[in-house]
């Protein structure tokens, strides 16, 4: 028998939360073709994996690469992760669908943070073909963003959307699911996503349910209004028959932490009435999105164009202000909760030198009130501004990446290719999430067995999908693998010095081809993936 690559010696963690066992795996093509103890035959390449463990490659469950692939095709920081196939279009963004007249609000709505997009499509399934065409080096499953959907129905509008428009969504969801969309995602936080009401996602929850779409949902408020949240949640997924995705599971604000156990309460007792409902974590008590985000949804309407207008209107500016400033030191919308200045830090900027400083230190340094010294950034800057802020537990984080039904997603986008310049202080989740579950979590702190970590990474989320060929390391199954030292495997990211690679990953194997070789990234094998319905 002679195969196209073989890999002798691990130990098999094969993604099904069973315990390990040594055995080599041998791959012909796109395909693992056997697992045995011992296999003979010739290979046109062997790897030793004597001393690691040989799993599936890693899915992340929640990732943001869609809005960079286009400019970083390789995800390199991704894959050297192990990850082979990442979900995306979460959070309601996605780049398509897209009116020809939206062009520029579309831009201002997912571009920022270092990203110019070149939107040269109409339908989500043109634009599915443009990604194919820059072969991403993972595997890609797509969500369609209800703020895409929503856009080309009504623009930017801040109201609740008529029948008219909801139909309207409805076939442009219907579109993006005949291309090869698994669902659509709500950021029920970000505008126009947050211009809906329960009753726009439960029709459009209802228009996929026959086709198995499936909802992911990063639902209306993760801080005060947390438990209400996920009941809306959980209550679109009953009422429209259709699969939740509770995205990001956390508890924002100190005085929210304590609400975790209720919410995974409310998931776990949905599940028991049978309610297909489950979630995905990272694992960091930080967040990270866009910082005009911690503007009000109110001054978001009609675009960044009008927000940047209110921004510069002394009147609004007081009014931003009366409802956001917290005891005069933290910082938050109702949806987002307080944050205080000294937690919240410049990720991305054009203005480089102030990358990494906090809210607080920027007003210190400029002599402004913070609330200022936040809005003329964001003035000065045009909206493209990044941050990372420190909101939640690290005590709920261990807490929410033990539970059983949640699997793990970085929340992150892919950054930066080749050996250039790698600007700014992004999130290490970018670097380090499925690593840092492996070392710290399983490895140093037990909080589960390698054999839980990994299949919370690759059978689980592979399960959730119905990706019925992938996740598992099992003869017939693609050939995506992750070969790791499980003594060494290590997240390097930090906060302060983020663009590192994670050690411990020497081989990453996407669809049979060896995409990262002996820690160097070789070739890009990822594939646009559609749903078996
Ligand atoms: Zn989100």
């Amino acid at each position: 028998m002679a195969f196209s690559l073989l890999i002798r010696g691990g130990s098999v963690v094969d993604g099904s939360g069973a315990p390990a066992r040594r055995a080599d795996v041998a791959v012909e093509g796109e395909r693992i073709a056997a697992v045995a103890p011992s296999l003979s035959g010739e290979a046109a390449r062997v790897i030793d994996a004597t001393g690691k463990v040989v799993a599936p490659g890693f899915i992340d469950m929640h990732s943001h690469s869609d809005l960079f692939y286009f400019a970083c095709p390789s995800a390199e920081s991704k894959i050297r992760q192990g990850v082979t196939t990442e979900v995306v279009g979460m959070c309601s963004f996605s780049q398509a669908p897209l009116r020809v007249e939206h062009q520029t609000l579309v831009k201002g709505w997912v571009g920022g943070i270092g990203l110019t997009p070149d939107l040269q499509w109409e339908t989500f399934g043109q634009y599915l073909d443009a990604l194919r065409g820059v072969r991403p080096a993972v595997n890609v499953v797509h969500f369609v963003g209800h703020g895409a959907l929503r856009i080309a129905a009504m623009g930017f509008a801040a109201r609740h959307a008529d029948s008219g428009e909801i139909n309207v969504m409805e076939r442009h969801l219907g579109e993006a699911l005949d291309a090869g969309a698994w669902g659509f995602s709500t950021g029920l936080v970000y505008p126009p996503s947050s211009y809906a009401d329960t009753r726009e996602i439960i029709a459009l929850a209802r228009a996929m349910a026959p086709r198995g779409g499936q909802y992911a949902s990063h639902i209306r408020g993760e801080s005060s209004m947390l438990l209400d949240s996920i009941a809306e949640a959980i209550r679109i997924g009953e009422e429209a028959g259709v699969r939740v995705e509770v995205s990001h599971v956390k508890a924002s604000g100190r005085e929210n932490w304590p609400k975790i156990d209720a919410a995974l309460r409310m998931l776990d007792d949905a599940r028991a009435r049978g309610v297909d409902v489950a979630g995905d974590v990272y694992p960091y008590n930080a967040g990270s999105t866009k910082m005009d985000n911690l503007m009000p949804a109110w001054s978001h309407e009609g675009g960044i164009a009008k927000l940047m207008e209110r921004l510069a209107d002394p009147k609004l500016r007081r009014r931003i202000v009366e409802e956001c400033l917290v005891d005069g030191e933290r910082w938050g919308t109702v949806a987002q909760g307080g944050v205080g200045f000294d937690q919240i830090f410049i990720a991305s900027c054009p203005r480089r030198e102030l990358e990494g400083l906090s809210l607080a230190q920027l007003a210190q340094q400029s002599g402004q009130a913070p609330a200022d010294a936040l809005m003329n950034l964001l003035l000065d800057a045009r909206c493209t501004v990044g941050m990372v802020s420190f909101s939640q537990s690290i005590d709920n984080v261990a807490k929410v990446l033990a539970h059983p039904a949640l699997s793990v997603g970085s929340d992150s986008i892919p950054l930066f290719e080749g050996s250039g310049d790698r600007p700014g202080k992004p999130h290490p989740r970018s670097y380090g999430t499925f690593p840092r579950v492996l070392g710290e979590y399983a490895r140093e702190r037990k909080l589960f067995s390698l054999e839980t970590a990994v299949s919370k990474m690759t059978g689980m989320p592979a399960a959730r999908l119905g990706l019925r060929d992938r996740g598992l390391v099992e003869p017939g199954h693609f050939a995506d693998l992750t070969v790791f030292d499980p003594a060494a495997v290590k997240d390097e990211s930090t906060y302060p010095d983020p663009h590192r690679y994670p050690s411990g990953i020497p081989y990453v194997i996407v669809n049979g081809a060896v995409a990262v070789d002996d820690s160097r990234m070789t070739t890009r094998a990822g594939r646009v993936l559609t749903p078996a319905r």
